[in-house]
């Protein structure tokens, strides 16, 4: 979608750390991170936000999930990690294509 980051990462236009991809999403590493590993999963179809998915698109967000934790070893986060959405502006969400936030790779502070 127009001047989307995701959407240009995803197409090539503008370079990522991608640690994986599939039909459905990609994970690549957060440009600034906030922990030892901070990953986004990325669903490849450009919906904004939470409260926008479909029932197939939150059914997609449920495979994701499954998914991460069939690839914690892979991911470096097999000792624990924190996934978080952040949903519009009292989230704190600043890109508007909806993503999954995985932080670990280390004892992470209380929320
Ligand atoms: P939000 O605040 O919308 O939940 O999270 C957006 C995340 O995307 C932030 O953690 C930010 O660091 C990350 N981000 C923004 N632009 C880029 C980029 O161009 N490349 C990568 N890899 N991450 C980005
Ligand atoms: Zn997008």
């Amino acid at each position: 979608m127009g001047n989307c980051v995701f959407c240009a990462i995803r197409k090539g236009e503008i370079p990522s750390a991608k640690v994986y991809e599939d039909k459905d999403f990609m994970i690549i590493k957060d440009i600034n991170p906030q922990a030892k590993i901070h990953l986004l999963a990325i669903p490849h179809t450009h919906v904004p936000y939470l409260d926008m998915m479909t029932e197939e698109g939150v059914n997609l967000l449920g495979k994701i999930l499954h998914k991460i934790s069939k690839m914690q070893d892979q991911l470096g986060i097999s000792d624990g990690y924190r996934i978080i959405i952040n949903q519009g502006e009292n989230g704190g969400q600043t890109v508007n294509h909806l993503h999954i936030h995985i932080m670990g790779g280390e004892k992470l502070k209380d929320m």
